[in-house]
């Protein structure tokens, strides 16, 4: 299956919240939220969520 393949369109992409971090200031320039996803399947060992 090509990454093409995987997502028929875009109202079909979904994804499990593993935490929603308000007023977050280490992801990015300025105040934002942080939507964190669960699943992610490469393992890298620089990964900041491992736990996820
Ligand atoms: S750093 Fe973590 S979340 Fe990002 S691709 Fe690697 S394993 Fe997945």
């Amino acid at each position: 299956m090509s990454s093409n393949e995987s997502f028929k369109n875009d109202d079909e992409v979904t994804g499990l919240v593993f935490n929603i971090e308000r007023e977050a200031i280490h992801d990015g320039p300025g105040i934002r939220t942080v939507v964190f996803l669960k699943g992610c399947p490469l393992h890298c060992p620089w990964c900041q969520n491992p736990e996820a």
